[in-house]
C-alpha cells in the first residue's frame, strides 16, 4: 500500500518524503484512515512499528495551525519526548504548525518561553505538564485531539493518577488516539472511560519486530557474563549493539568494564542527567561509540536505526521488557540480531519469555571460550513439565569441552 491511498494531503506527503518513509507500516495503514475520519482510536503497538508517525500524520491533518495548544501528545518519557518532538517538527515544516516537547530534568525556561510564543502540538510527559499547568502556563482550551502514547507504560511507571488529572483538564469535545504495546484488562480497565468508541487497532503483538530478529541464548555462569560478552563482541565484526543490564549499577559496571577491556562504550540510564543522556544517545546515533549499555526504562525510549544487535546482558524478568529490549533491533524491515546471556539463576524468567514467545531460543557458544561450570538448559525444556527441572537435575551443567557445540546434561 502507498501512502497516498490514506487520504493525506499534498503537504503532508511531502513531509513523509522527507522523513523517508516510502510505504505505511501496518499500524500507520490502519490507524491514519480511521483518526482523519474524526475516531477516536485504541491501538495495540509498541515502538519500532512506526506509531508515532501514525498519530503524529493525522494531528496535521485534523487541526489547522492557530498558535494555541490544538493537540497533546503525552509520553511516559524524556527520550520519547524528544524523538515525538524530532518527527513532529520534520513534519510540521511542511504544515507550519508549531511544536513542542516538555519533559522533565531540565530547565523551565526555554520550555516557558517557548510556550509563550505559542504552541500547536505540544509533546509532554505528565509530570512537566502538570507542572507548568499549575503554574498557569499551560490554555488547555483548544484542544480538540488527544494522544496517550504507551499507555501501558504509563500505568506501570505509576503515572497514571497524573494522566487522569491531565484528562480532567481537557475539553470533553475531542479526538482521543491511545497507544498501547499491550492492551491488558488492567490497562482495558483504566482507560476504558478515555476511548469508549474507539476504533480498535491490532498489530499483532511483538509479532513485526520479534519475527525479524534471529535470537540465541548463550549460557554461561554468572561471573564470566562480561568476559564472554567481550569474546562475543570480538566474534562480531561490525555492529552497533545496544546491551541491557537488569539494574543502572550493574549498567555502570559494565560500562566500565567494557571499556576496560578496549570496547567502546557507553551508558544510558535514569541516574544520568538529561544532558548526559542526550548526548550519549546522539554520539551512539552518529557512532562514536558502538555499544550502548541501557537499563529497561530507557528500552523504549531508544530509537536508533540500524541497531544490529541487542544484548540481554541479564535476562529480563518480563516477557514484555524482552520484546522491547530485543525491538530496538529490526526496525523498519531491517533483520537484528538478539543474544541473551543467560545464567542459572534467570532461568525462570527465561522460561517465562520461552512461554511468550512459544519456543525455545536456539542455545550457542562461543568457541575457544573457557566456560567454567554452567547451566545449559535442555533444547525439550518447553514441552517438560517444570517438576523435572527440580532437585537434582538442576543446579551448574558440566562444563562443556573448549570450542564445543552447547552440551546437555
Ligand atoms: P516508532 O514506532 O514510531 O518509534 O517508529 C519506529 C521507527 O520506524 C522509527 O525509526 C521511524 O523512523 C521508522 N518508521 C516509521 N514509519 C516508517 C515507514 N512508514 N517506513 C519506514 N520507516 C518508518
Amino acid at each position: 500500500m502507498e501512502f497516498t491511498v490514506l487520504g493525506l494531503s499534498e503537504k503532508t506527503l511531502a513531509a513523509i518524503e522527507e522523513l523517508g518513509y516510502e510505504r505505511p507500516t501496518p499500524v500507520q495503514e490502519q490507524a491514519i484512515p480511521i483518526a482523519l475520519k474524526g475516531s477516536d482510536v485504541l491501538a495495540c503497538a509498541q515502538t519500532g512499528t512506526g506509531k508515532t508517525a501514525a498519530f503524529v500524520l493525522p494531528i496535521v491533518e485534523r487541526v489547522a495551525p492557530r498558535g494555541r495548544i490544538s493537540s497533546l501528545v503525552v509520553t511516559p518519557t524524556r527520550e520519547l519526548a524528544v524523538q515525538i518532538e524530532e518527527v513532529a517538527r520534520t513534519v510540521a515544516k511542511h504544515t507550519g504548525h508549531s511544536v513542542l516537547a516538555v519533559y522533565g530534568g531540565v530547565a523551565y525556561t526555554t520550555q516557558l518561553s517557548r510556550l509563550r510564543s505559542g504552541v500547536d502540538l505540544l509533546v509532554a510527559t505528565p509530570g512537566r505538564f502538570l507542572d507548568l499547568h499549575n503554574r498557569g502556563e499551560i490554555d488547555l482550551s483548544g484542544v480538540e485531539m488527544l494522544v496517550l502514547d504507551e499507555a501501558d507504560r504509563m500505568l506501570d511507571m505509576g503515572f497514571w493518577p497524573d494522566v487522569r488529572k491531565i484528562l480532567g483538564l481537557l475539553p470533553k469535545e475531542r479526538q482521543n488516539m491511545l497507544f498501547s504495546a499491550t492492551l491488558s484488562d488492567e490497562v482495558l480497565r483504566v482507560i476504558g472511560g478515555v476511548v469508549k468508541d474507539a476504533v480498535r487497532v491490532d498489530v499483532s503483538p511483538a509479532s513485526v519486530p520479534v519475527d525479524a530478529v534471529e535470537q540465541y541464548l548463550y549460557p554461561v555462569a554468572v561471573e564470566q557474563k562480561t568476559e564472554l560478552l567481550v569474546a562475543l563482541l570480538h566474534e562480531i565484526d561490525e555492529y552497533r549493539a545496544i546491551v541491557f543490564t537488569r539494574t543502572k549499577q550493574r549498567a555502570d559496571r559494565l560500562t566500565a568494564a567494557l571499556q576496560s577491556s578496549g570496547v567502546e562504550a557507553d551508558t544510558i540510564h535514569s541516574d544520568r542527567s538529561q544532558s548526559q543522556r542526550e548526548r550519549t544517545l546522539k554520539d551512539f546515533k552518529r557512532g562514536k561509540h558502538a555499544l550502548l549499555v541501557a537499563t529497561d526504562v530507557m528500552a523504549r525510549g531508544i530509537h536508533v536505526e540500524g541497531v544490529t544487535h541487542v544484548i540481554n546482558y541479564d535476562v529480563p524478568d518480563s516477557p514484555d521488557d524482552y520484546v522491547h529490549r530485543i525491538g530496538r533491533t529490526a526496525r523498519a524491515g531491517e533483520t537484528g540480531v538478539a543474544i541473551t546471556l543467560l545464567a542459572y539463576e534467570e532461568f525462570e524468567s527465561l522460561r517465562a519469555i520461552e512461554r511468550v514467545l512459544g519456543s525455545a531460543i536456539e542455545t550457542r557458544d562461543v568457541e575457544g571460550f573457557e566456560y567454567k561450570d554452567r547451566f545449559v538448559p535442555q533444547d525439550d525444556r518447553l514441552t517438560v513439565k517444570r517438576s523435572m527441572f527440580r532437585g537434582g537435575r538442576r543446579g551448574p551443567g558440566r562444563r562443556p569441552g573448549a570450542g564445543g557445540r552447547t552440551r546437555r546434561f
